[in-house]
């Protein structure tokens, strides 16, 4: 618990939502450039590896990994763009029921900074109204070729209401603090009931039935994401991380 907003549920008051069901499946997006690491950092923080020649190619990529907070088990789902960045726009589906949308550029690219605008715009536009919005400024592990300050990122994300990151998806630096303040703030708008609870998954959070707190720990799939994920597989040849 580390935002001080939290603490106003304890003691006697009861969150509003403390006899909810405790454990969650929450969709992320991510979009940006190609090549500045986005499926890099997916693998890097499901999988804590780093694959220096993935594939652009695949038609549609999946990641999933649990997150345990606040006494809840958080399936994180990250869908990847897999190489529909290329024309700079990607099919409107993949933005629906995104929890959260993360927009990635590469330090060492002005270039790749500069669209975060038009990546912003697309989430803003097709994304949940509720999403939460993200700015990864990856590569940090390329200080020497730096061209964008953690300023200028801190700055276009202030003013966009956004979160901010700086990751090393080759290192892994920043990476698993990023998802996991992602989900604290997921976890904080559950209990002071920022979503309506009976059209959760509209906004990229569903509740995992049967998956209590008892399971927590356990190495859980969530087996619809995944037969899902299966199922476009076979269409799309698409690739499941894990
Ligand atoms: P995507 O097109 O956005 O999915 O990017 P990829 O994950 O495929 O990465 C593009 C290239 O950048 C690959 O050559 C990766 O090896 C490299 N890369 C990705 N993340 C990092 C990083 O954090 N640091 C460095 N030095 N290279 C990275
Ligand atoms: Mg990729």
């Amino acid at each position: 618990m580390i935002s001080s907003d939290r603490d106003e549920f304890e003691g006697d008051s009861i969150p509003p939502y403390a006899n909810l069901e405790k454990s969650f499946s929450v969709k992320f997006i991510i979009v940006g450039d190609s090549n500045v690491g986005k499926s890099n950092i997916i693998i890097r923080f499901t999988q804590d590896q780093f694959d220096i020649n993935h594939s652009p190619t695949l038609a549609c990529e999946f990641g999933t990994k649990h997150i345990i907070y606040n006494d809840t088990d958080y399936l994180v789902q990250i869908w990847d763009t897999a190489g529909q960045e290329e024309y700079k726009s990607i099919t409107r589906g993949y933005y629906k029921e995104s929890a959260v949308s993360i927009v990635v550029y590469d330090i060492t690219k002005e270039e790749s900074f500069n669209n975060i605008k038009e990546w912003l715009n697309e989430c803003k536009n097709l994304s949940p109204s509720s999403t939460l919005l993200v700015l990864i400024g990856n590569k940090i592990d390329l200080e020497e070729e730096r061209k964008v300050t953690k300023e200028m990122g801190e700055d276009f994300a202030n003013e966009n209401g956004m979160l901010f990151f700086e990751t090393s998806a080759l290192n892994g630096n920043g990476i698993e603090n990023t998802f996991q303040k992602c989900i604290e703030n997921i976890d904080r708008r559950i209990r002071e009931g920022f979503y309506d609870l009976n059209d959760l998954s509209k906004n990229g959070v569903k509740i995992r039935k049967n998956q209590g707190a008892n399971n927590i720990g356990e190495n859980t799939v969530d087996k619809k994401a995944l037969a899902e994920g299966n199922k476009k597989k076979k269409k799309n040849d698409c690739c499941l991380y894990n």
